[in-house]
C-alpha cells in the first residue's frame, strides 16, 4: 500500500500540524496535538475506554499503545481534550480530505468510485451530531419544542459514491450555524451553497456531479453549481416543482417524451424498468428559470405490476438514451450516503456526546472532523490495504474486528498499527491471496 495512505503516516501528519494552542506559559502539561490524536484513537479504535486501557498498560509497563501506534507524548484526560480541542477549528485538520482523495487517485484506487467517464459523485446530506436540552454554545441551532429548547449541531456530511461500490468515502463537513436560518431547507442550502465556493477547486479537479434530495433541486443552489463549474443530480418531486411538472405533464401529453424500458432479473422475479427523460425544461416559473433536464424511474414487478420504486430527478448533464441509466443510478446512489455515513457518524455520534460533551466554541465540530477521518483511514484500508481486508473477511463480523483490536492493544504493546495488522494477520495464519 502507498505510504501516504497508511494510518501510521497518517498519525504521523497528524501529530506534524501546528494547531491552535490557546493557553500560555508552563501549565502546557499536556500537547493540544496530543488530544487530537487521543481523541482520533478513540473514533479510530471505536472505543469510548481504549485510553484508560492504555493509561493501565503505561502503569504496569512504562508505556503503552497510545504513545507507540498513536504517537501521544501524555494520555490526555477527558477533561484535557475537551480544554485543548475546543480553540482548534475543524478546518485546521481539512485539508486531510483533499491529501487522501488525491493520495488515492494518485495510486488507482480512486477509479474504484468513477462514474460517467471518470468523474466522481458526491452527496451531500444533512446529519445531527449533537442533541441537547441542557448545554448549549454560541454555535448551536435551537428549535423550540413543548417541552423546551432543544439544542442542535447539523452539518453536511458530503461521502464520494458511486453504484455498485460498497463504500463511501468522506469528505470535507460543512457546519450549519445559527446564520444558515431555521428552516431545514434554509440552512441545508445556505451550508451546500459555503461548502460548493470553498472546495470548488478540489471539485473540479475530480470533475465533481453533486447528488442531493429534494431540498437541493432549487434554482439558487443549482446556479451556484454550475456557476463553479460543477454539475448536479438532484431528486426532485412533483409537490415541490410544480411550475416543471407542468411541462412535464404537457409534453407526456403529446406523446412526445423521451421513453424507453428495460427487462431486469432480480434473482427472484422479472422487473420492467421504465426511463422516460427531457431535456431543457424550467426548473421554476418565470422568466429566470434555470434550464434543466428531467428523468424518472419506474420499476414494476413483470408479473404483478406492483410498481416496486419510483423516482425523478433534475441534472445539468443533457440526458440521452446512451446516459439516463447511468445518470439515474448515479442519482439512486445516493442513499448510500445515508446508510454508510450517517449510521456509523450517529452511532459514534453517541461516543462524541457521551464522551466529551460539546464545549464553548469549535469542540464539537472538530470531534466530527476527527470522527469522520478515522472513518476515512478505515474505508482507505478497505480498498488498499491486502491485510487489513483478509483480516477483516476472515473474522466476519465488524464488531469482532473491533473488540479484537481493543483486546490486543490492551495487553500487548505494538511498534506501530502495520504491525498490529501483520500480528493479527499471522496468528489467524491467513495466506497472502
Ligand atoms: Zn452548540
Amino acid at each position: 500500500m502507498r505510504q501516504e495512505l497508511s494510518l501510521d503516516t497518517f498519525i504521523q501528519r497528524l501529530k506534524s500540524k501546528k494547531l491552535t494552542d490557546k493557553r500560555t506559559g508552563q501549565n502546557a502539561q499536556y500537547d493540544v496535538n496530543d488530544a487530537a490524536q487521543a481523541a482520533f484513537a478513540i473514533f479510530f479504535m471505536q472505543s469510548g475506554s481504549f485510553l484508560a486501557g492504555q493509561r493501565h498498560l503505561r502503569q504496569a509497563k512504562g508505556k503503552g499503545n497510545a504513545e507507540t501506534v498513536f504517537k501521544m507524548e501524555r494520555i490526555p484526560t477527558d477533561t484535557h481534550i475537551r480544554n485543548l480541542l475546543d480553540p482548534v477549528s475543524p478546518y485546521e485538520l481539512s485539508d486531510e480530505f483533499p491529501f487522501l482523495l488525491g493520495q488515492l487517485a494518485d495510486s488507482g484506487y480512486l477509479s474504484q468510485w468513477h462514474v460517467l467517464d471518470r468523474r466522481l459523485a458526491f452527496s451531500l446530506d444533512g446529519v445531527y451530531y449533537f442533541c441537547s436540552k441542557k448545554i448549549s454554545c454560541a454555535n448551536c441551532q435551537k428549535q423550540e419544542h413543548e417541552h423546551g429548547t432543544v439544542y442542535l449541531h447539523s452539518a453536511i456530511t458530503p461521502v464520494v459514491v458511486a453504484p455498485g461500490q460498497p463504500h463511501v468515502l468522506p469528505y470535507v463537513p460543512e457546519f450549519i450555524t445559527p446564520q444558515d436560518g431555521t428552516e431545514k431547507q434554509d440552512c441545508e442550502i445556505n451550508a451546500a451553497k459555503r461548502w460548493v465556493e470553498r472546495e470548488a477547486t478540489v471539485l473540479r479537479q475530480h470533475r465533481a456531479i453533486l447528488l442531493g434530495d429534494d431540498l437541493y433541486s432549487r434554482q439558487p443552489l443549482c446556479e451556484k453549481v454550475l456557476g463553479s463549474g460543477l454539475d448536479f443530480i438532484f431528486v426532485c418531486h412533483r409537490e415541490s416543482h410544480t411550475a416543471l411538472y407542468t411541462v412535464v405533464d404537457a409534453i407526456a401529453n403529446l406523446g412526445r417524451l423521451a421513453c424507453f424500458s428495460q427487462r431486469q432479473w432480480n434473482g427472484r422475479h422479472g422487473e420492467i424498468w421504465t426511463y422516460r427523460f427531457l431535456n431543457n425544461a424550467p426548473l421554476r416559473a418565470g422568466e429566470d428559470a434555470l434550464s434543466v433536464n428531467w428523468c424518472d424511474l419506474q420499476i414494476v414487478h413483470e408479473e404483478t405490476c406492483e410498481i416496486l420504486y419510483r423516482n425523478e430527478w433534475v441534472t445539468s448533464l443533457q440526458l440521452e438514451q446512451e446516459n439516463v441509466a447511468e445518470i439515474v443510478a448515479c442519482g439512486r446512489a445516493r442513499w448510500k450516503s445515508e446508510n454508510e455515513n450517517n449510521n456509523v457518524l450517529k452511532n459514534h455520534g453517541y461516543h462524541i456526546d457521551h464522551n466529551f460533551g460539546h464545549g464553548k466554541e469549535h469542540l464539537a465540530t472538530t470531534l466530527l472532523t476527527l470522527n469522520l477521518l478515522a472513518f476515512f483511514m478505515h474505508t482507505i484500508a478497505q480498498v488498499a490495504d491486502l491485510i487489513y481486508q483478509q483480516i477483516r473477511r476472515a473474522l466476519g463480523a465488524r464488531r469482532t474486528f473491533f473488540n479484537d483490536v481493543e483486546a490486543l492493544l490492551r495487553y500487548l504493546i505494538f511498534p506501530d498499527w502495520s504491525s498490529v495488522l501483520r500480528f493479527m494477520f499471522d496468528q489467524l495464519e491467513l495466506e497472502p491471496d
